[in-house]
């Protein structure tokens, strides 16, 4: 039996209680905001008292849909501590797409905030939970914690005057709904629940190659030793470094290495709030200056951008206090490995690219750990963990035994943080891992084994983008275009700074008249408003029919060579029910402008 908020806060308080758990970021630039462990401990308390007299039971589950802060951090491990299970939602995603997963996870309460701030902007969170939840029969009570507007007021104020902003429970007002204002009114002393080490920690929603987000379940023990050992061992850290992983708290990424694994460890972590270009391109590296950040762990989308700024914004601040680098979430290519160990590092600090995913609960292959003078390739996640057993598998199923192959990256025994079923669908969880290689885990990525062993991932072998480190289904945005459309197509392609974008080809309904304008605008509002920003197109071109095989088949590979300009590879088209579509799709594709792709880069983090 163990309770994983005891193992994050109580033994750490027993310790040493003044010990700093968390430094919250903030949007603004130096109103940064330190929490203890006693005092995180004291939070989280208070917030498992509220669950409680609020009817959240051990088992249940609450959902979160809150930005990258100390209270969210309360919410999770208040959670943990009563025996519940949290699901956390990214506060990017829309008013449907939060219903989906709050119906989907069955939840009775929702903890949110009035509104967050990013980048200068603020987010209207309240409001799409209000929307989400008028299609929520099971939601009983939405928390509700803080008004910014009087933040926004007051940063302007305090900005003037110079001073540090008060922490957001300092000037917490009522609402309607429940507040957490009331929080203060609970004990700060909350009896930990007995888990088995089984019992549901918590469900994260990550995207499949079907419309339909899967609820992943990981579990208490395991998952919390895999966290800590990795966070500890990939990134060599060691006692009093602050750990500073730039993710939000709404995928994997923050719920490992913002949360259990540096909490278990007894680490300072930070929760950084902002973007990587607000108020400019040096918010990365003045925040390593200030608070003195040992290890950082960012996305190759944000290496990319800022590298386009040039050098200069790195320099300018004083990175001594960096031991190691690392990179999470997608490939990162040579230039940015490069440069983000030269620059960045100036060439002292080894850069690990880290591969991992939502169902594997922490990282997997990684440089680190290995001797101290192994040697490092650029752009290779290279090495599995302890315990990881890779396998590569041919198209036929069978095992690669052989190096400087390619296969299906594959796991060959299960590990401690590896995810134990999908909530409410283990038939999916059975069909989508374990059924492709019978006898091992399928994780849908492609890999290569060097010469002399390593392994470097080429990327997803199903329906599955990763625009900027985020997973997001083609299944998934062509269901919500098609209303709209007769039918779509959404394919990814190579992307300078995001990694992947996306590219739809729509075909009209028959006498539908539509400038293409407008077209383009009401598609991006349908799959902002019914999934999220992220997941809007990059491109959406019109075309009168899609290249279909002749049992009605869209041939995505078809519309990929297009894309990639590779049309010596186009192969036999002659299968295709009408081999003209192509051609109309390659003359479309080619009248593209390339300020589009500009225009989206820029929109990545704002
Ligand atoms: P998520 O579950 O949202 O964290 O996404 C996991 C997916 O991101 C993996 O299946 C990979 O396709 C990709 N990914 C994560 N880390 C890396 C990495 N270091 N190199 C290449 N791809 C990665």
């Amino acid at each position: 039996m163990l309770n994983v908020s005891v193992n994050c806060l109580d033994r750490q308080v027993h310790i040493c209680p003044e010990r700093v758990a968390l430094i919250w970021e903030r949007d603004e630039r130096g109103s940064e905001v330190r929490y203890t462990y006693r005092q995180l401990l004291e939070m989280t308390c208070r917030v498992g008292n509220l669950l409680k007299r609020h009817g959240v039971r051990k088992g249940d589950c609450v959902t979160i849909y809150m930005p990258t802060c100390p209270l969210a951090v309360a919410s999770m491990l208040a959670c943990a501590r009563i025996g519940a299970a949290h699901n956390v939602v990214f506060a990017g995603f829309s008013a449907d797409a939060l219903a989906e997963r709050i119906r989907d996870a069955q939840s009775s309460i929702v903890i949110t905030m009035n509104q967050g701030v990013r980048g200068g902007k603020v987010t209207e969170l309240k409001k799409t939970v209000d929307t989400a939840v008028q299609s929520c029969p099971t939601v009983r009570h939405v928390v509700l914690e803080a008004s910014l507007d009087d933040l926004v007021s007051l940063r302007q104020l305090y900005h003037e005057r110079g001073m540090k902003y008060l922490s957001v429970d300092q000037i917490c007002v009522f609402g309607t709904d429940l507040t957490l204002q009331e929080m203060l009114k609970e004990d700060v002393v909350c009896e930990p629940a007995a888990m088995n080490s089984e019992d549901v920690l918590f469900l994260l929603y990550t995207s499949g190659s079907t419309g339909k987000p899967k609820g992943l379940v990981h579990t208490q023990a395991g998952y919390l030793l895999y966290a800590a050992l990795t966070q500890r061992y990939v990134f060599s850290y060691h006692d009093g470094d602050v750990f500073g992983c730039v993710a939000d708290i709404g995928w994997i990424t923050g719920h490992s290495y913002i949360v259990y694994g540096p909490l278990a460890n007894g680490a300072t972590t930070v929760l950084f709030e902002s973007t990587p270009v607000y108020p400019d391109p040096g918010r990365y590296w003045e925040t390593v200056e200030r608070l003195k950040i040992n290890q950082f762990y960012g996305a190759p989308t944000a290496i990319r951008l800022l590298l386009k700024y040039g050098d200069q914004w790195v320099n300018k601040y004083d990175r001594s206090s960096l031991k190691t680098l690392g990179s999470v979430g997608e490939p990162i290519n040579t230039e940015a490995w490069e440069w983000y160990h030269r620059v960045v590092g100036e060439g002292r600090c080894p850069v690990v690219d880290t591969w991992w995913q939502t169902e594997t609960g922490g990282i997997c292959i990684a440089p680190k750990p290995s001797e101290p003078d192994e040697e490092i390739v650029p752009g290779m996640a290279m090495r599995p963990f302890f315990g990881i057993k890779p396998v590569l598998m041919d198209t036929e199923g069978k095992v690669l035994t052989a190096n400087n192959t390619s296969g299906a990256l594959c796991i060959a025994q299960p590990w401690p943080g590896m995810a134990r079923t999908i909530h409410n669908n283990h038939e999916r969880f059975i069909e989508t891992y374990c059924q492709p290689y019978p006898g091992y885990f399928f994780t849908g990525d492609g890999a290569y084994r060097s010469p002399k062993g390593y392994y470097q991932i080429t990327g997803r072998l199903d329906d599955v983008i990763n625009v900027s480190g985020h997973r997001i289904g083609t299944a998934e945005i062509e269901d919500v275009v098609c209303p709209a459309v007769a039918e779509s197509a959404v394919i990814g392609y190579s992307h300078d700074i995001k990694g992947q974008g996306i590219y739809a080809f729509v075909v009209l309904k028959k006498n539908m008249k539509i400038k293409e304008e407008d077209l383009y605008k009401q598609l991006n509002s349908v799959v902002s408003e019914k999934i999220a920003k992220y997941a809007c197109p990059d491109f959406i071109l019109l075309v009168k029919r899609l290249p279909k095989t002749r049992s009605g088949k869209i041939m995505r590979r078809v519309l990929r060579k297009v894309v990639e300009s590779d049309l010596d590879s186009l192969g036999d088209l002659s299968t295709l029910d009408d081999p003209a579509a192509v051609q109309e799709i390659i003359e479309g594709h080619a009248k593209i402008s390339m300020n589009n792709c500009l225009k989206s880069q820029i929109n990545t983090f704002l």
